[in-house]
């Protein structure tokens, strides 16, 4: 805490022990107010101005200090200025002093509290900008919740002043009125409780829950609203529970949830079962990374005291293998496997027709139509291609066609040119330059991986051209030109054209949600970038959902299997619960070598978000087994909560960087500190050593110095 809210809160709390020790709450009983009425009325007619503004500052110093009475005072602003003008003087007062209040507690504790739970708050925030302001009108709006408290909760929210100041005012109106009425009936009033009758607090009760029901109503008719054009079509009974579009990460998952709560689901896929992951992305990718590894360790044998050796092998033997991995782990994704966990599986390519209805083209011919109650959308994204003069004509590759493609080479592309310098573009780029291509990484942007901090697009970016990758950032891509049988890739670099010949182009730019052909473009549902969701997965349909690259935000299978529990169990069961689908702890990694891993905040967001930290840094250089694994490079860092072991992030560059991240995962979900990852026994000499050696580094700087210098002193002492 600075030293300016020290100050704020010493007065603060001098002025509450003066206010119970001095007894002044005397002032604001209802007893003191109906002895002291006549001599408060002659005041006001000698003085009006200065009784105004005196009991205008009274009122603002109570509700400020949040003290109690401000009841009293709004009865004798009844009593002393009468209906009107006491509802306008007490209306503003109330408001200025909530407001004054709201402030104080933003002040005093917002900070800290944003730093100790930063990642749950700003979710909390979102909800606030986007309905703070209707939920603050509604609990002004009920007496039942003590107004101080509303102003100081408030006071912790990112909502804006004027709003909370505008809201207030308005909410309060009504409950002012009635308190201030009662008060030009003070001789008849003989406690604060006859006040607010059960009729009248009723009635409070019921406006302050007309606009939630109000919300409720419109809720529903925008519902029937989007369903009005289809109503007529709504089947009287369902052929299913749920209907799965798409057979990747996203759809797998949605339906085993659903087959294993006994739901009759279909699952259907137009091409390949497994989806992108399967096929074209993560297994392929981490297949070929493993063979390029392995040419690079032959390469670098006399790192391990063997010889350097050229690995000699034949191109289409890799791809070959890579097919095989493919092949080894289609069994886990396959029809027959579905289908023995209970769910249909159709193979065609699936059209929605109407909010409860499929058709499908079957791959073997024939189409197929099916009712359902609910639909869940995992159709995915696919390869980004720009727009670039030349491109159709000197022909190119991405994720989805590489495979075949470069699998029918006998040799591996001599110059091959990868357009892009996010994760894609950086894993393939070192892959085939350790089997054997010269690649030209090409990057619009100043650094690749620029997700993650700056010194590990530094890190990622040493290790790519230490490997011999040519890392070109800040070149943007004009056109392809075809010279002779030479491929040529323009490029231009702070306003000079240079020329990049290549023999093989791998576009690796970005993926882009899978949203046309099927139906949503004729249902209304935006096909701009991916398909908006709220925050249970579901679409402008409520029962229609989507799930992993083609919702977002987030294009990672895992993130898809994820979202996939959400979607399923909402379409089940959303009649009686719903769950918002929980983004807070999401880790993923780039498996360049070495490995980038992340979780939670870089120092980079921490800065842009303002969520106050610390870092602590462990070098792999250090640890034991990397050591002797000679893969000394890389670094654990840890983001912190200032003075605390709650971590905010982790980053890890190293080799198995990957699967070190886990037990960060762990501990963020389930709120573990750095303590207890140093707590724990880890075996040595292992990788996962480097996480217990970061925990280390930060309580080596949290020592508590004072206390070990008294220690130091008790030791000299027991010495003699
Ligand atoms: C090269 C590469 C490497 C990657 N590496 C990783 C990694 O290491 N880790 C990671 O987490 N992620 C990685 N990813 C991303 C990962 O592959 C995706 O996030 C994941 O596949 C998304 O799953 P999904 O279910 O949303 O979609 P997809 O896997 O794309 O599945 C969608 C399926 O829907 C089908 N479909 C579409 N429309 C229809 C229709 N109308 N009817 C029937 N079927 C339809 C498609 O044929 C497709 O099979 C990588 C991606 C690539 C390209």
């Amino acid at each position: 805490m600075n030293k300016k809210k020290i100050a704020l809160f010493i007065g603060l709390a001098a002025l509450l022990v003066a206010f119970f020790v001095l007894d002044l709450g005397r002032f604001l009983s209802l007893d003191y107010l109906k002895s002291s009425q006549a001599r408060f009325d002659a005041l006001y007619q000698s003085q009006p101005w200065t009784v105004v503004g005196v009991y205008f500052l009274i009122y603002v110093l109570v509700t400020a200090l949040s003290f109690p009475g401000a009841v009293i005072l709004t009865l004798a602003g009844g009593a002393i200025f009468g209906l009107v003008w006491g509802t306008v003087i007490v209306s503003f007062a109330s408001s200025v002093g909530a407001t004054l209040a709201f402030l104080a507690a933003r002040f005093l504790l917002r900070d800290s509290l944003e730093a100790r739970f930063g990642a749950r708050l700003a979710e909390f925030n979102r909800g606030v900008a986007a309905e703070g302001a209707f939920y603050l009108f509604t609990l002004r709006l009920v007496p039942l919740v003590p107004f101080f408290v509303i102003n100081l909760m408030m006071g912790l929210t990112q909502m804006k002043v004027r709003t909370f100041y505008g809201v207030s005012q308005l909410g309060m109106l009504a409950g002012t009125a009635v308190y201030v009425n009662a008060g030009t009936q003070l001789a008849q009033l003989n406690s604060l409780q006859g006040i607010l009758s059960p009729g009248l607090l009723g009635s409070f009760v019921l406006l302050g829950l007309f606009p939630l029901l109000a919300r409720k109503v419109t809720d529903l008719i925008k519902r029937r609203q989007v369903y009005a054009r289809w109503q007529h079509l709504k089947p009287k009974t369902f052929d299913r529970n749920l209907i799965v579009i798409g057979a990747g990460a996203g759809g797998l998952v949605s339906s085993y949830i659903a087959a294993a709560v006994k739901a009759k689901v279909t699952l259907i896929e137009a091409h390949k079962m497994g989806g992108d992951c399967l096929n074209y992305g993560c297994v392929p990718s981490k297949a070929l990374i493993k063979s390029a590894k392995l040419a690079h360790q032959m390469q670098h044998g006399a790192q391990y005291g063997l010889s350097d050796t050229t690995p000699t092998f034949s191109f289409k033997a890799v791809m070959q293998r890579i097919q095989a991995v493919v092949a080894a782990i289609a069994p886990h994704d396959s029809v027959a496997r579905y289908t023995g966990l209970g769910v249909e599986v159709l193979e065609g390519y699936a059209k929605i027709i109407n909010p409860w209805t499929v058709e499908i083209a079957l791959n073997g011919g024939g189409t197929q139509t099916l009712t359902t109650r609910a639909i869940v959308i995992a159709t995915g994204a696919r390869p980004f291609v720009p727009d670039l003069p030349g491109l159709e004509d000197v022909g190119y590759v991405t994720s989805d066609t590489l495979w075949d493609r470069f699998g029918e080479l006998d040799a591996v592309p001599k110059r091959l040119v990868v357009l892009g310098g996010g994760p894609i573009g950086c894993e393939l780029a070192q892959s085939f330059q350790r089997l054997g291509a010269q690649v030209t990484q090409v990057e619009m942007g100043p650094r690749i991986m620029a997700r993650e901090d700056e010194e590990v697009s530094a890190l990622a970016q040493a290790a790519l051209v230490s490997d011999g990758v040519r890392v070109l950032t800040e070149h943007k891509a004009l056109r392809c030109e075809r010279v002779g049988d030479t491929k040529v890739l323009v490029v231009t670099h702070q306003g000079t054209e240079r020329r990049i010949e290549f023999d093989e182009l791998l576009c690796a730019v970005g993926r882009a949600a899978r949203l046309t052909g099927y139906g949503l473009e004729d249902l209304g549902i935006e096909t701009e970038r991916t398909v908006p969701t709220n925050e249970y997965l579901q679409t402008l349909f409520p029962n229609i959902y989507a799930v992993g690259d083609v919702a977002g935000p987030y294009q990672l299978t895992h993130v898809a299997a994820h979202q996939a529990w959400y979607a399923a169990v909402n379409a089940l069961f959303g009649d009686f619960k719903r769950f918002k689908a929980d983004y807070s702890v999401i880790p993923w990694a780039t498996f360049i070598d070495p490995e980038v891993a992340r979780v939670g905040l870089s120092e980079q967001e921490a800065k842009d978000k303002k969520i106050p930290y610390e870092v602590t840094q462990y070098g792999m250089d250090d640890l034991d087994r990397a050591i002797a694994d000679s893969e000394a490079r890389g670094f654990v860092k840890v983001l912190t909560v200032p003075g605390k072991d709650k971590i905010l992030g982790v980053t890890i560059v190293g080799t198995h960087a990957g699967d070190l991240l886990a037990e960060y995962v762990l501990a963020m979900k389930h709120g573990l500190g750095l303590n207890k990852i140093l707590g724990t026994i880890h075996t040595y000499p292992t990788l996962a050593e480097a996480n217990k050696y970061a925990a280390g580094e930060w309580k080596r700087a949290h020592q508590p110095k004072q206390l070990l210098a008294w220690v130091a002193k008790y030791h000299a002492w027991k010495r003699g």
